[in-house]
């Protein structure tokens, strides 16, 4: 017997049929004497037309609003769920945040779990009762609805399967797993059976959409055995494993891109102390997360040029946050591309093989490919490259690492 945490979301649980059809997995594995719980999140579309509505109706002035409107869309699927599992003759019923509750901080539209009270959950459990959790959202200490940011019900479901001690968190999706790129480019690229929870980080926050970076993040804090499936293929999708339970590392895992990149150059800039605090201070001050940073030129001279990225929604705020700075920067120019993309290759075998990023350059470079900016850690490569090449550069990578099936 497996304590087991499904997750259920967006076209997986788009209608009630879609519904009906996803609760026959939990259904099985219940009767074979599983214990379950589900998390589930909103029907397809639904937290974007409920997102859409406070922007209409004048926007996020008051953050604990826009939560009760976005959180709305959970409490449907979680009854509709219940529902559906009592309809075969199981015992169901809905949790919402604040009935658990899941405790999180007061940053609203952002929140983070502080803690899940799960004892009661415990109790259904061994009364073979099926919990429905809504996922999304959580309570804070003031008594308001919170949510955890957009796609934030990965996280939730992990943080549950963290609470329950379960024995597995199977996330399901409609692709059947992580895939070695994202095969609507490469259609040569294959399901990773098992993949390490660092290289797994590394893929989300590169661009990589089938999890959440931050419920990634839980997991591999909390150990939970996380399974990425297909909702609607019976596949056996991908597992989320320590490091050291795989045997032979591949030298690169995946390739994955971004295209919501913007790159902002500044010119000119006077090569001196501090410098580098008086430009990235004011994009701090007003919450801009700058990526990849480049300084160049100066042989001697005293003016240097900055090249650095952000996310493409930032891109003008970060311009006038640096114009509103320049006397104290001191520059000539400041230039914005949001023409870019950033692709990158991720693995934790490339620790121990030399001469995996000459492969990545002469590969672009046979192709023409410019890289504008580059970005290394321990386990991942990042280029920056014109938008319209991205396509290529990721199915020509995709094959010089040999990760193309036969
Ligand atoms: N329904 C929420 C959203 O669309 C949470 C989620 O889907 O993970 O962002
Ligand atoms: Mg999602």
């Amino acid at each position: 017997m497996a304590r087991i945490v499904f997750k259920f979301g967006g076209t997986s649980v788009s209608d009630v049929a879609h519904v009906r059809r996803v609760a026959t997995r939990v259904v099985k594995a219940f009767r074979a004497g599983d214990e379950a719980a589900v998390v589930v999140s909103a029907m397809a579309g639904t937290t974007d037309q409920l997102d859409h509505w406070t922007r209409e109706i004048g926007g996020m002035m008051d953050a604990r609003e826009y939560d009760t409107v976005v959180a709305a869309g959970e409490q449907i699927t979680a009854g509709l769920m219940a529902l559906a599992l009592q309809s075969e003759g199981l015992m169901a019923r809905s949790w919402l945040g604040w009935q658990l509750p899941i405790e999180t901080d007061d940053a609203h539209a952002r929140a983070r779990i502080r803690h899940i009270h799960a004892a009661e959950i415990e109790d259904r459990l061994a009364r073979r009762e099926i919990p429905v959790l809504a996922g999304f959202q959580g309570i804070a200490s003031t008594g308001r609805i919170t949510t955890l940011g957009r796609g934030g019900s990965d996280t939730s479901a992990v943080a549950i399967a963290a609470a329950l001690n379960a024995d597995r968190c199977d996330i399901y999706t409609d692709v059947e797993g992580v895939f070695t790129a994202d095969p609507r480019i490469v259609p040569s690229a294959r399901r990773i059976e098992r993949i390490a929870y660092e290289e797994m980080v590394e893929l989300a926050s590169l661009g990589a959409r089938v999890l959440e970076t931050r419920a990634v993040e839980m997991a591999m804090r909390n150990g939970v055995s996380v399974q990425v499936r297909s909702s609607f293929h019976d596949t056996p999708g991908t597992l989320l494993v320590d490091e050291d339970e795989i045997m032979e590392q591949d030298v690169v895992t995946g390739v994955t891109y971004s295209r919501d990149e913007a790159k902002l150059t500044l010119t000119g800039v006077h090569d001196k102390p501090g410098v580098s605090a008086s430009i990235f201070g004011p994009l701090a001050a007003e919450g801009v997360n700058v990526d990849m940073i480049v300084q160049s030129g100066s042989h001697g001279g005293e003016r240097i040029n900055y090249t650095f990225t952000v996310v493409e929604r930032d891109m003008e705020r970060a311009v006038r946050a640096i114009e509103d700075a320049r006397n104290e920067i001191g520059f000539d120019s400041i230039v914005a591309d949001a023409n870019v993309a950033k692709v990158s290759i991720v693995g934790l075998g490339m620790r121990t093989r030399p001469g995996v990023a000459q492969t990545m350059f002469a590969t672009l470079a046979e192709r023409g490919i410019n890289l504008q900016v580059i970005s290394t850690s321990e386990l991942k490569i990042s280029v920056l490259i014109d938008e319209t090449a991205t396509e290529e550069a990721v199915r020509a990578l995709h094959a010089a690492y040999g990760l193309d099936s036969a």
